[in-house]
């Protein structure tokens, strides 16, 4: 590639829209521009690293025994109803008529449509087991589209489906894919982490999250200081507290609070701390049509975990009344509810159930009560694992030393059961002669997100520091003697000899000042840098650079792309 003739429009000022590093260099580097809200156009620097991304995962998804197909991107309602997410899915699925007035969709994942080809196409159990996938451009209408690449509304995701004869069976498929995602984002050079993420209705370990490690992360992970464990903080299970304390239950008393509805002012008024209250929060749920209102109490420094509820009660959606559908629902003013009397069903986070003689509101304008028990007070219809966990809680799995960190998500490996193929029966014959459900799994990755994730996390001042796998151009030959025959001579003969290698190769033939050329390389993040100028004309060696160590060597000419390839090749190899 010459810099002269390619579209690689590089800035000097950081765009005043774009918040974080990746997205920043990224157009600064000239790899994107942004054509509306979360929709970008990949220009061809942006596009080769795109490219590496695709390749490495195409790689490990064939190696894995995947199939790789391309399905449409434009779906047709009826798919959607028929699982009953067409209703169901929020406004990120962009839905639309086409001229006949049939209702139409941009497929923001694919499920329905591969279980449609399934149930078509596959019906013995020697079909099985299965895995198809694609590399495709997917379409959410995000609320928030951000981030450049990290949150966009069209992005590429490679998505993979299996189709299997049992649920052991889908184990299997499943753990392939886990095993290949682990090879993929080692391959990509990035540090990351599998991490339990929550499985929904499904339930168990049937959901890991990939996370590559970095401050700009939307995802918060707790980790184990001390094994192996971590989990996306929605899913990470808080350890039951230890039996409560052998204080004898006390005489119910209510105690007037007037005004005085948040935890802090209630216990400063009260001249009591927040582990001795219990709030109640009250949820609206929907479980398919159906609306209702459910209170939840967790102890008064706690925060309900709406994941862990909304798996609780089977709902698709939690979320906070408002003020007054609280009072509508339970005839208390917000801030005075409690779990004694309540009009409403009350589930309680288990910690709350271990309490002796707590505080909590009386469901009374300006009035708390004192000494609750549960159990002689309240019954709550279930006691459970509610609330967030916090680093203060020991490992679920060890009881060690937590810590929390953030991270993006690249990638999610899921164990889907039936659910798809029963809603749209999607059936095979079993060996048995019985028609069965298949069952199923879906593995993502985001493709587009994986480079600004690799971006996020290899960066300094000057600019991108790819990972050689990833990096759009492995090296940047400088010349800094356009005018002079000898320099361009050399340069552009190492140029030809590194493309007959085989090596992505850049050469910067502008005439502009050598500032510019080093500021650009530095700035692009090509691995290796080649400088060939006044140095070249002293002692007959090109200068070799590498961006990450800063480290600077000389190069005889002879050798100079030879002894490049053989590095590329060593630090690209794979086992
Ligand atoms: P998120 O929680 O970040 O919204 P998700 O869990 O909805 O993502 P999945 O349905 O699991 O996403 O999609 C698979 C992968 O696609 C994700 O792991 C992520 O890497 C990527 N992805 C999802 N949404 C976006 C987006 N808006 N922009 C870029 N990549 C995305
Ligand atoms: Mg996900």
């Amino acid at each position: 590639m010459r810099y002269s003739e390619t579209l690689l429009p590089t800035l000097k000022e950081t765009p005043a829209d774009a918040e974080v590093i990746s997205h920043q260099l990224m157009l600064r580097a000239g790899f994107i521009r942004k054509l509306t809200a979360g929709v970008y156009s990949y220009l061809p620097l942006g596009l080769k690293a795109i490219r590496k991304v695709e390749n490495i995962v195409r790689e490990e998804m064939n190696r894995a025994g995947a199939q790789e197909l391309l399905l449409p991107m434009v779906q047709p309602a009826e798919l959607w109803k028929e699982t009953g997410r067409y209703q169901k899915y929020g406004p990120e699925l962009l839905r639309f008529k086409d001229r006949h007035e049939r209702e139409s969709c941009l497929g923001p994942t694919h499920e329905e449509v591969i279980t449609d080809l399934a149930r078509r196409e596959i019906h013995s159990w020697r079909n099985l087991p299965i895995n198809l996938y694609q590399i495709q451009t997917k379409f959410r209408d995000e609320i928030r589209p951000r981030f450049g690449l990290m949150r966009g509304r069209e992005f590429i995701m490679k998505d993979a489906y299996s189709f299997d004869v049992s649920d052991e069976a889908a184990l299997i498929s499943y753990q392939k894919m886990f095993d290949a995602y682990k090879r993929i984002f080692t391959r990509c050079g990035l540090d990351f982490r599998a991490v339990q993420a929550d499985s929904g209705a499904i339930g168990g370990n049937y959901s890991h999250e990939f996370m590559v490690l970095a401050a700009t992360g939307e995802d918060t992970i707790v980790v184990c200081n001390e094994c192996d464990y971590a989990a996306n903080m929605e899913k990470a299970e808080v350890a039951a507290p230890a039996a409560g304390n052998d204080d004898a239950p006390l005489d119910l008393e209510k105690v007037e609070t007037p005004g005085k509805r948040k935890v802090v002012t209630v216990c400063e008024f009260l001249g009591i701390n927040p582990q001795q209250l219990v709030k109640t929060m009250v949820y609206r749920v929907e479980k398919g049509d159906e609306v209702e209102f459910v209170a939840v109490c967790v102890r008064g420094d706690r925060e309900v975990e709406e994941v862990k509820l909304k798996n609780l009660l089977g709902a698709s959606e939690v979320e906070l009344a408002e003020d007054k559908a609280v009072f509508d629902a339970t005839g208390v003013p917000t801030g005075y509810l409690g779990p004694v009397g309540i009009r409403i069903r009350l589930v309680a986070d288990q910690e709350v159930a271990a309490m002796r003689n707590f505080y909590a509101g009386g469901n009374e304008k300006n009035i708390h009560m004192k000494n609750i028990n549960c159990g002689r007070d309240f019954t709550p219809e279930a006691v459970a694992d509610l609330r967030q966990i916090t680093i203060e809680d020991p490992c679920p799995q060890c009881g060690g030393r937590l810590s929390l960190t953030e991270g993006i998500e690249v990638g999610h490996v899921f164990k889907l059961g039936t659910r798809y193929s029963e809603a749209m029966n999607a059936t095979f014959q079993d060996s048995d002669g019985l028609e069965k459900p298949l069952a199923m799994g879906c593995y993502g990755i985001g493709v587009t997100r994986v480079v600004a994730a690799a971006i996020e996390q290899n960066h300094d001042r000057d600019g991108i520091i790819f990972p050689l796998p990833l990096a759009p151009m492995q090296v940047v030959i400088v010349n800094l003697g356009t005018d002079d025959e000898e320099i361009t001579g050399a340069a552009e003969n190492l140029y030809a000899e590194l493309q007959a290698e085989g090596v992505d190769v850049l050469l910067d033939d502008r005439e502009e000042r050598p500032g510019i050329k080093f500021k650009d390389a530095d700035l692009l993040g090509i691995p290796w840098r080649i400088t060939v100028g006044r140095g070249f004309k002293k002692d007959g060696n090109f200068e070799l650079r590498n961006r990450r160590s800063g480290e600077v060597e000389s190069l005889a000419p002879e050798s100079a792309a030879r002894e490049l390839k053989s590095r590329i090749v060593r630090e690209l190899q794979i086992d």
